[in-house]
């Protein structure tokens, strides 16, 4: 393990903008960026690409559970240094983030047998620390010793919109209130389910971005970083 190298966990309802913090701050510290909703997206990619999610969205579990340990999921560094997401060696990356995925992603991310692959998972990436980790469990369950663990939050209406502003840009077509309701309805099922909730960790910051720019928001967490980087240098 590299001295001083800490473990980063930051978790947060649905756009609430913390893989943009995450990412920002994994490439300034020369960590690495892992993207959690990317995993449980790809998992559900996996199961629709199966047909094991029916129009009710009611999931065939027994064949998923039999098939999970055939999909694998990787990430990919891009040449401008961003990461895509693979699924057994396919760039899935476009397709995982499309609303068909996210309609179907928390009911695939509260199955229990899918959160033990996936976290065990998540834990080997970090033996080494040095990692930014963001999702909705990483402070809670999957690193609960992390040095620091940040949770965000936004008003449902301005995460929302930066998801809309999102999908617009990438030449989606949606809809404000199929997002809205899209945001909505997957922050109930994470704080809702029985398998690591969505909560705060006792020891994590509150940040609530609704007012802030990505730029108040970067100087915030490397403020955060820093203080912790200090005081572990003032013990060792
Ligand atoms: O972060 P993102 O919105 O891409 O995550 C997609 C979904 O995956 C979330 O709505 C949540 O249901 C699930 N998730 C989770 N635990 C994580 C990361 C994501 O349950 N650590």
């Amino acid at each position: 393990m590299t001295p001083n190298k800490i473990i980063i966990a930051i978790d947060g309802y649905s756009s609430s903008g913390k893989s943009t913090m995450a990412k920002r701050l994994a490439s300034k510290i020369g960590y690495r960026y892992i993207d959690t909703g990317a995993m449980y997206r790809a998992i559900t990619l996996f199961a629709l690409e199966r047909n094991l999610i029916n129009n009710q969205g009611s999931v065939d579990e027994a064949t998923l559970q039999q098939l999970l340990p055939t999909a694998k999921v990787d990430f990919q560094v891009q040449p401008d240094g961003s990461q895509h997401t693979l699924l057994n060696g396919i760039d899935v990356e476009a397709e995982i983030r499309k609303l068909y995925v996210s309609n179907q992603v928390s009911t695939i991310a509260a199955i229990p047998f899918v959160r033990h692959a996936l976290v065990a998972l998540q834990q080997a990436m970090g033996t080494e620390k040095g990692i930014v980790m963001d999702g909705r469990d990483i402070g809670t369950t999957v690193f609960p010793n992390a040095e620091l663990k940040i949770f965000v939050t936004a008003s449902a209406q301005t995460r929302a919109q930066r998801r809309f502003n999102e999908m617009i840009e990438k030449g989606q077509n949606p809809t404000f209130e199929e997002i809205l309701a899209n945001v909505t309805h997957r922050d109930h099922i994470d704080e809702t389910r029985a398998e690591s909730p969505l909560r705060r960790a006792d020891d994590a910051l509150l940040l609530d971005n609704s007012h802030m720019t990505i730029e108040e928001q970067d100087a915030w967490l490397m403020d955060q970083y820093n203080k912790i980087i200090e005081s572990k240098s003032m013990i060792s």
